[in-house]
């Protein structure tokens, strides 16, 4: 039996971000990464964009871990030198009858903190994007973009220099969960058992299932776990547009086909949303007519044949289809009663640009011992 004094399971930007803070902290720090690399998961097929923070309910986790995270996310960045761009967003009404969902993205904007957000006339819209059709639109400033690879390879950097050890290949089975430590079993080439006084589980869509097989932890505690799978589809040519284009969201808070790029100006659509049962990130050519039809509503001027199938994703759902929207769940010992123990649960976007934060909820959550002791106004331990 090995003995260590954190340990964080998974290596995504989540993982990551969980043990640089727990290190700079001052923590001894593990991260036991199943796969034989860090970020193939989650954390590698998204967006890549840093939200602003308007479109989750005020007072949510998602809303305050987002506009918290997208702050340290700008200011880490900067000073990592973690590529990207402050490039901007624009969210379209399409049709006259979207006008309204503007109107609520701007107050729930506002609520959330979110104050820089500008609302523009079609015209003002087309003079900064002249591709653009649209009724109208919000211009969101703080919106950019970033090298999701590179943030997680600056997170890892900055654990390591502050002592902490990434084992690749080091799947964790199972375990006990109790009050004096937690005693986990990691399978592998080499299987060994590890006694941690501290255990972060950030397996991203894994989180729940490998909940379930920690003895010790109540069964009640951990939540379902559904998946929806996320497609992309590139555009071949040059971008049309400088800032990325939102459709004005979905009733079902989707938030709708959108233009991103990346950081070497490469233009993508997506994601969709399809509840699925299976882990399969093919991309269904046959999904290109419904993408076009989508795009063409703020982008008449895509050309046909321009979209080639990209990739997908996979978004870890915590609630299943006609169900409320999930809030992220960082939950700890107060609400599931494991001393040392932290579970997060469905963090879906925007957990990139939360990620800096949702670990400060962690360090704080694990200094405070069993009793709590939360930063934020949302006492949820
Ligand atoms: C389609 C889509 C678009 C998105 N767009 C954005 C966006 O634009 N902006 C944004 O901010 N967020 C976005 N998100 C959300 C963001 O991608 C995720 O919140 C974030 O990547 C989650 O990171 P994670 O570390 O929790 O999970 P992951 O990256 O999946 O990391 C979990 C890790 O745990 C490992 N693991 C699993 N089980 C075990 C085990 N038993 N033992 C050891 N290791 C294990 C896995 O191999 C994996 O490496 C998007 C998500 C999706 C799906």
């Amino acid at each position: 039996m090995e003995d260590a004094d954190c340990v964080v399971i998974g290596a995504g930007v989540v993982g990551l971000a969980v043990a640089r803070a727990l290190a700079v902290a001052g923590r001894e720090v593990i991260v036991l990464e199943a796969e034989n690399a860090f970020g193939t998961g989650i954390s590698s097929r998204h967006s890549e964009v840093i939200h602003a923070g308007i479109y989750y309910p005020p007072g949510s986790w998602r809303a305050q871990l987002c506009v918290r995270g997208k702050a340290l996310l700008y200011d880490f960045c900067a000073s990592h030198g973690v590529a990207h761009r402050r490039c901007g967003k624009l969210i379209v009404a399409t049709a006259a009858d979207e006008l309204p969902a503007l109107q609520v993205l701007m107050q729930q904007a506002r609520a959330n903190g979110v104050d820089d957000l500008v609302a523009l006339s079609a015209a003002e819209a087309t003079e900064l994007e002249p591709a653009l059709v649209c009724h109208a639109a919000l211009l969101s400033p703080s919106t950019g973009i970033i090298d999701s690879h590179g943030l997680m390879l600056a997170l890892l950097g900055r654990a390591e220099a502050h002592g902490a050890a990434l084992a690749l290949c080091s799947p964790v089975l199972g375990g006990q969960v109790g009050s004096q430590a937690s005693v986990l079993e990691i399978g592998g080439q080499t299987p060994i058992r590890l006694r941690a006084r501290s255990v972060v589980n950030a397996a991203g869509l894994d989180a729940p299932a490998l909940a379930r097989k920690l003895r010790g932890l109540p069964p009640a505690s951990v939540p379902q776990d559904r998946l929806a799978k996320g497609s992309y589809f590139s555009l071949s040519g040059a971008a049309p547009f400088s800032r990325l284009v939102y459709p004005a969201p979905s009733a079902s808070g989707h938030l709708g086909v959108h233009l991103t790029l990346d950081m070497g100006g490469q233009a993508r659509f997506g994601p969709s949303f399809a509840w699925v049962e299976a882990r399969d990130y093919g991309v269904d050519p046959a999904e290109a007519d419904a993408f076009y039809a989508q795009v063409r509503r703020y982008w008449p001027a895509l050309p046909d044949g321009a979209l080639q199938p990209g990739y997908a994703g996979l978004r870890p759902k915590i609630h299943g289809p006609g169900q409320a929207a999930a809030d992220f769940r960082i939950d700890g010992p107060s609400l599931h009663g494991v001393p040392g123990l932290v579970n997060l649960f469905g963090i879906e976007s925007p957990g990139m640009t939360s990620s800096l934060a949702i670990a400060e909820q962690v360090v704080a959550l694990l200094a405070a011992g069993a009793g709590g002791g939360l930063v934020g106004h949302r006492q949820r331990f």
